[in-house]
């Protein structure tokens, strides 16, 4: 397939907001790839070349593509760089600099999906002496093979922001309309929960059709989309839902880690599906010495602990030890952590996602030595009817450090729904007692410069939800308080890195910034209700015509969300869910 038959459906995609008119292209585009290149097309559509678990990123920083870009359409650095802070994306400027130089490429052979991802391949592999150069140069290469709407995308994909607007979802939909039905989207899901990797998905349905992919298996080494939770302001509701009787268990703060077990060697993943061993080595050989077993998928929460005291400490510990590439030994010394177990995917080649939460418990605690260390753990649990046991139970938990509970529904049905946020599990937070049910992880997207004593640092911050469905940012805040000075004076430079000269195109804001940013910091906040709002973006239309939902009175609490990525942030359907048990508890 030509490369520039996908860029053209890319165009055409981005042209839309509709997602039925986006999911019809896709399933369109997808018709046109053979099964020896699809796996690409469905990672380039999302601006990468691997799953997500792939240690190998592209990320070439933009000053080099620019650089790249200049060389290849003889004009100044300068004055691609002042195009770069007018668009605020270098696809636009890639689009406009080869468009101007030629009209169309500047020659040479015509590209196709495969050419440029093994082109785009080679320059992430490129590592060491000289490796700079050789980048540049195998870039120059494909960008001077290039059509300006070629180049745009190129260009996008190089410095990792792709954002055409095709979600996750979309993909699976498309996936299932392509080779099967709408109806089979479920199946279609279930394999990128368990494999993580849409590409091979693609492949394996393009190949052998809806039979090929229930023959997928779990697989030790790659990681499982997470189960999450959903949640509720009270217990004696949480009970209900879960039919009277569930287990409730303690909510640590701390990195949600997935351990996978291979005849004795451990790999660690985070949620994100970044591999975390190197950074947590002691956790893998503790998790190796405690396991009864040749292999198996494991899960818990890593959380710090005080080594004199036992005690659990402030989430913030953990962050600090996190891409830490030196001096891995001396955090393992100052920040000792302990990983608490709460379940089991995999054991010795046996699925146990499809079984009821209490057998995969039961598992779990056979399997685990946990007189084997202090490392590893599982985590402390009860199961129980009575409200008012699981009442004191959410008391115990908080004193003990931890954030809350999550609840587990212990019914026949409560199996391990990865990559969902359902029911199955409901998360009841020490914050729920607060007028807003939960703290948000909201994104910064842009800020108001600050006067007075601010002068110099920010004076707000313009804070976003993610929403998912259309893959675009939402504004749902100004966010003022909560800083301490040394924080304020600290943002600039933190914020530094992804100053833009524009709104970035994924931002979708009515409010006026006096800087923008690329989405990427995610802080926790809480406020102290959701409003209507005339100018916030979030889930605009949906609650009221002309309207947007908005916090109100927000606080930054002091966690910088290392652990999460912009992607990862508090979705506006999940607002929108808040919004409405808020109505619910003062009615
Ligand atoms: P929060 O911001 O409230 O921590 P979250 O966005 O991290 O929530 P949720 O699905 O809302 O994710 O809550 C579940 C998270 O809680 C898990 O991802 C996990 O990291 C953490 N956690 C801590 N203890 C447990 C436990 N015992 N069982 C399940 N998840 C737990």
């Amino acid at each position: 397939m030509l490369y520039r038959d996908v860029a053209e459906f890319y165009e055409k995609v981005e042209a839309t907001t509709k997602r039925l008119e986006i999911t019809a292209l896709i399933v369109d585009m997808l018709g046109r790839a053979d099964c020896s290149e699809i796996a690409n097309v469905v990672h380039m559509t999302h601006g990468k070349l691997f799953p997500d678990f792939h240690p190998e990123k592209i990320g070439m920083a933009e000053k080099m593509a620019l650089r790249t870009l200049a060389a290849v359409s003889r004009t100044g650095l300068e004055k691609v760089e002042e195009l770069y802070r007018e668009r605020g994306d270098i696809g636009i400027v890639g689009e406009e600099m080869l468009g101007r130089a030629s009209g169309s490429s500047l020659g040479g052979a015509e590209l196709t999906v495969n050419s440029v991802h093994a082109t785009l391949t080679q320059i992430t592999a490129e590592s060491g002496q000289g490796s700079q150069e050789a980048k540049v140069n195998l870039l120059a290469g494909l960008l001077a093979s290039s059509t300006p709407v070629e180049a745009k995308y190129i260009l996008r994909i190089v410095v990792g922001k792709m954002r055409i607007g095709v979600a996750a979802m979309t993909l699976v939909e498309a996936l299932a309309v392509r080779f099967a039905s709408k109806a089979d989207k479920d199946a279609v899901e279930r394999a990128f929960n368990i494999t993580s990797d849409l590409g091979t998905v693609a492949r394996t349905l393009c190949e052998e059709g809806l039979e090929g992919l229930s023959r997928l298996r779990l697989k030790v080494n790659v990681p499982v989309r997470s189960m999450l939770a959903e949640r509720l302001p009270g217990i004696g509701q949480i009970l209900e839902k879960m039919g009277g009787r569930a287990a409730f268990d303690y909510k640590y703060d701390g990195l949600r880690m997935q351990a996978h077990i291979n005849d004795g060697e451990v790999r660690l993943f985070s949620r994100q599906l970044e591999e975390l061993t190197e950074q947590f080595p002691e956790v893998a050989s503790a998790v190796a010495s405690v396991f009864r077993g040749r292999s198996g998928i494991v899960e818990g929460e890593c959380v710090p602990v005080d080594t004199n005291t036992g005690e659990l400490l402030p989430f913030q510990v953990v962050s600090r030890r996190r891409g830490r590439k030196h001096g891995v030994t001396a955090a393992m010394e100052e920040f000792p952590v302990t990983l608490f177990l709460f379940d089991l995917l995999l054991y010795d080649g046996a699925d146990y996602t499809g079984i009821p939460f209490t057998e995969r418990r039961r598992k779990l605690e056979s399997v685990i030595d946990t007189g084997a260390g202090e490392r590893v753990r599982t985590s402390t649990m009860i199961i129980t009817d009575s409200e008012k046991e699981a009442e004191e139970f959410f008391t115990q938990s908080l004193e003990s450090g931890c954030e809350g509970i999550v609840a587990k529904s212990v019914a026949q049905e409560s199996v391990y729904q990865a990559g969902a946020r359902g029911w199955l599990w409901i998360k009841y937070k020490k914050d729920y007692k607060a007028e807003m049910i939960d703290t948000v992880d909201l994104v910064i997207v842009g800020a108001l410069a600050g006067r007075g004593r601010r002068s110099g640092t920010y004076g707000a911050l313009l804070m976003a939800t993610y929403n998912k469905d259309r893959d675009v940012f939402e504004t749902v805040t100004k966010l003022g308080t909560g800083f301490d000075d040394e924080t304020l004076a600290a943002l600039p430079r933190m914020l530094k890195p992804h100053l833009l000269g524009a709104k970035d195109p994924s931002v979708e804001s009515r409010a006026d910034a006096d800087f923008w940013f690329r989405p990427a910091l995610v802080l926790e906040v809480l406020g102290a209700e959701i409003t209507h709002s005339p100018v916030h973006t979030c889930c605009w239309n949906e609650v009221r015509k002309d309207a947007g939902l908005a916090i109100r009175f927000p606080r930054f609490t002091g966690k910088f969300r290392e652990d999460r990525g912009p992607y990862d942030a508090t979705t506006s359907k999940e607002i929108l869910e808040m919004y409405r048990m808020q109505l619910k508890k003062s009615s």
